[in-house]
């Protein structure tokens, strides 16, 4: 199949979230099966094209814009790791003044561009004039998240009529607390008629809603999890968009996001003072001195570790674990024999209550910053790594966690649902703890029950620590869900 992944983030070359790692890892997973996978993504000001050594395609390229054109140049350089014979082929657009400045959808100073629309709808446009230009037209276009929520749109209501008769659209959703939605004086840059405005659904409380657009027009749509999907078809957790997302019926589904086993493993990781396995957990213990000593905590092997990292929001549950005077960290370490390690960045109370927290618990260290040696040392040295999520997508810290022995305490609910097995102490059976409401006592008891266990319950701790580690999240499992759905949506199209 030719494949075309229309994305706003992929690694190694622009990421804010688990989006980036999705598309490139499914990419190079899809590639080592034998298809033509290729991406498309702006030329953010932060790629640069000398030392990545991008190579520019011969002349500007014109992209439709509301009644005018906009021009861009194309770059194009190989995704890293792809396989060497058939490299994974991507394609830049350079247009200075959609993409040539700091920050992917914002800055700290204008967290969302107020020409975000604009940017994206430019994007998703160039995605069929890239196609013409190179004379490739893909089987598959693959969109992530509302900023290409659009190429499934301009698929449906125009360029299917052209030289992409025979290409289906897939729209991925990775977080649908971010739709895209903004003024409706916006649309006029999508070229499309105002019939389309209502027809394709953007119509959202006089509002535009990207997103919405795009799951009303793609072929196929699905998220993260299986979990996930069900969920999302509920008022509690759709963000408005339960009833669309409904209505898709069997055309909406959930697959569940895979881990990329280069990068995440113990048996290779080189951030970590020595590798390990089932066979051999010496390594595990070395790695939790290390954490000891570089969080300055005072060394003990007995004594259980609790590891949390996260972006602090609200998404993550961080009000009902640090929230000032209700937030349950502070009674967790001052009640019970452990040591807790945070590392994270975010919104600014919560920065500020992790440094007062530390500032009056001996047990409890947090860093603010992003740092992915920390994140594998935290993972690797940990005993049990807790996730109280508000909503979670897929989440991958936990399986993360799982395939490092670090027993993951999570909130049941979406993607930590699906990978997750609740311990039950009658039978040692499980893999993590889990609760389900989202309250400080119930992170507060969920967490003293694991800390029980790890002192009564030795050995079966332990036990679910190497059942942990023996699961496999591998890519090439999800790839093959991928597949299955892009031939179903051709199927669907093209009888
Ligand atoms: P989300 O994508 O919603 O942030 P996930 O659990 O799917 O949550 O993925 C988060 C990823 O980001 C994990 O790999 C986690 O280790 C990493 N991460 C989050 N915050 C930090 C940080 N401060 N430093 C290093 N890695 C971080």
């Amino acid at each position: 199949m030719n494949i075309l992944m229309t994305t706003s983030e992929a690694v190694p070359y622009a990421k804010t979230g688990g989006l980036a790692d999705v598309v490139s890892a499914l990419s190079l997973a899809l590639a080592k099966q034998g298809h033509d996978v290729r991406l498309i993504i702006p030329r953010y000001y932060g790629i640069n094209k000398a030392v990545l050594k991008l190579k520019p395609l011969k002349g500007p390229m014109g992209i439709p814009m509301g009644g005018g054109e906009e021009w861009c140049e194309v770059y194009t350089g190989n995704l890293p790791g792809g396989p060497s014979k058939n490299p994974i082929k991507v394609y830049f657009l350079d247009h200075e003044r959609f993409f040539g400045r700091d920050g992917i959808y914002g800055v700290p100073s204008e967290p969302d561009f107020l020409d975000n629309p604009r940017r994206f709808t430019f994007f998703s446009r160039g995605v069929f004039q890239l196609c013409r230009k190179i004379d490739w037209y893909p089987d598959i276009l693959h969109a992530h998240d509302w900023p290409t929520a659009l190429v499934p749109v301009f698929l449906k209501y125009g360029e299917r009529r052209n030289e992409f008769a025979k290409t289906v659209s897939i729209l991925t959703i990775h977080n649908l607390g971010y739709q895209g939605i903004y003024g409706r004086d916006n649309f006029y840059a999508t070229g499309l008629g105002w019939d389309t405005f209502y027809s394709a659904g953007f119509e959202d409380w006089n509002m535009m809603n990207m997103l919405k657009a795009g799951i009303n027009s793609a072929d196929m749509v699905n998220t993260v999890s299986p979990n996930y999907a069900e969920e999302t078809k509920t008022s509690a957790y759709g963000f408005r968009l339960d009833g669309i997302l409904k209505s898709r019926g069997t055309d909406y589904r959930g697959i569940l996001n895979g881990i990329d086993a280069d990068i995440w493993n113990p048996k290779k990781d080189t951030f970590i003072p020595a590798v390990y396995s089932t066979k051999d957990m010496s390594g595990k213990a070395k790695a939790k001195e290390l954490l000891q000593k570089e969080f300055g905590l005072p060394p003990s092997p007995d004594t259980p570790i609790i590891g949390f990292i996260s972006r602090l929001t609200n998404q993550k549950g961080v009000g009902e674990l640090f929230g000032p005077a209700y937030g349950s960290a502070y009674m967790i370490c001052r009640d019970m024999n452990l040591q807790f390690v945070v590392l994270g960045t975010g919104d600014a109370w919560c920065e500020n209550e992790i440094r007062s927290l530390e500032s009056k618990l001996s047990n409890f260290k947090g860093k603010i910053g992003y740092s992915d040696k920390l994140s594998h040392l935290i993972e690797a040295g940990s005993d049990f790594f807790l996730m109280p999520s508000r909503y979670e997508p897929c989440g991958l810290s936990q399986m993360y966690s799982l395939v490092y022995g670090t027993i993951p305490i999570v909130r049941n609910t979406g993607g930590l649902t699906d990978t997750v097995e609740n311990y039950n102490q009658d039978t040692g059976t499980g893999t993590g703890f889990m609760f389900d409401d989202l309250t400080p006592e119930a992170i507060y008891n969920t967490v003293g029950w694991a800390i029980w266990a790890y002192y009564n319950r030795r050995p079966q701790i332990e036990a679910m620590r190497l059942k942990g580690m023996k699961k496999d999240f591998s890519w090439d499992k999800s790839a093959g869900e991928y597949l299955k759905l892009y031939e179903e949506a051709g199927k669907k199209v093209r009888g």
